[in-house]
């Protein structure tokens, strides 16, 4: 899933995203609570359609962001409150308020309210912040249950619904958006099993491992996700929260996860950095400035049919916007790719010959 943070996919407008062949795409409540407020994407009618987006849309709980962004939080029983990192104003999320957010934003997918335990934890500690993610996600459930037909469509006045037939979209959308728990439990598999154990209890359709990809090794987080994976029902959506490089990806998919969503294809972006079949390439590098040849000879998006690599590193060495865009557009191609590739050779029945890295794309 790229991730569209503030209710954009940054530098990307949502018909190219809609023909790279994303699905589904992620935002990030705590971002759209703070702006533009989801009470005003409500009366909006949603974040669907507010951003002008029809296919899927799956929001986080706000939780992560709290803990890497804003100033002076304090984690009580009741919820976490916090510093906006934009103006200082004080705010609590709950568990409740959580739920009220994603489902004012409109969301098909809701996340749990959890707390990302942080790396390194004590075992102790860990413990207790699983503990409260468990009672947090009993709390979350609660909350969602009483309250989930309260999508912005189930209340659309008259002018929005008409402005939405005026731009083709639908004027409703599922009648309730599905719930997933998060499973956590910092750095130690037995916690992670039985954070699993004990959140599959509390029966959710679909099941997020959190707390990952907080500055663990590789290895460590395979560990986890292979730990859990063992507890999670199969044939329920399995989600890993922000990963990863394009040949983890792969590795993870091959483990038995479903949904994996990520910033580096389009952070890396606008920073130069390129996946590519040939590996990761530093677009702002002197050697590209006469290179005539693709960002990736083996990829067929609209940017590598285009432009050269002597063009892209042009337009980043001088900060031309346009960088950012066909940067993002090839890095979110790349992967979308590399999963198409994967959901190939699921159906195939054959797998192994992408483990070997990313390089063996085709
Ligand atoms: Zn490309």
């Amino acid at each position: 899933m790229p991730v569209g943070t503030a209710g954009t996919v940054k530098a990307i407008p949502q018909d190219i995203l809609e023909n790279l062949g994303a699905q589904i795409i992620l935002g990030n409540t705590y971002h759209l609570y703070l702006r533009p407020g989801h009470e005003l994407v409500r009366k909006l009618g949603g974040l669907h359609r507010f951003m002008s987006w029809e296919r899927a849309l799956l929001t986080d709980s706000g939780g992560f962001q709290v803990f890497s962004l804003s100033e002076l939080r304090k984690v009580k029983e009741e919820g976490v409150s916090f510093r906006s990192h934009l103006d200082g104003t004080s705010h609590l999320f709950t568990p409740e308020r959580s739920m009220e957010i994603q489902i004012a934003l409109g969301a098909d997918i809701v996340m749990a309210f959890d707390e990302c335990t942080e790396h390194p934890a004590e075992r102790e500690r860990a413990r207790a912040s699983m503990e409260m993610t468990l009672r947090w996600a009993k709390r979350s459930k609660d909350y969602f249950e009483a309250h989930k037909h309260e999508v912005p469509w189930n209340s659309i006045s008259t002018l929005s619904a008409e402005n939405a037939e005026r731009m083709g979209h639908p004027t409703a959308y599922p009648a309730a958006p599905a719930l997933f728990g998060i499973v956590q439990g910092g750095m130690y598999p037995d916690l992670r099993r039985e954070s699993a154990e004990r959140t599959v209890e509390l029966d959710f359709p679909g099941y997020a491992i959190g707390g990952l990809s907080v500055g663990e090794s590789r290895a460590k987080t395979m560990e986890m996700i292979a730990a859990v994976l063992e507890i999670l029902p199969k044939d329920k959506p399995r989600y890993v929260m922000g990963v990863g490089y394009p040949e983890e990806i792969v590795q993870y998919a091959a483990m038995g996860v479903d949904m994996m969503d990520c910033v580096l294809p389009t952070r890396a972006a606008r920073h130069g950095l390129l996946f590519t079949s040939e590996g990761r390439i530093n677009i702002k590098n002197a050697r590209y400035a006469q290179d005539q040849g693709p960002a990736d000879p083996k990829c067929g998006c609209r940017v590598c049919v285009r432009y050269t690599r002597a063009y892209l590193r042009h337009l980043f060495v001088s900060a031309e916007p346009l960088a950012g865009v066909l940067n993002t557009v090839h890095n979110l191609a790349y992967y979308l790719d590399t999963m198409r590739s994967v959901r190939h050779a699921i159906t195939l029945g054959d797998l192994s010959g992408m483990l070997s890295g990313s390089v063996s794309l085709t």
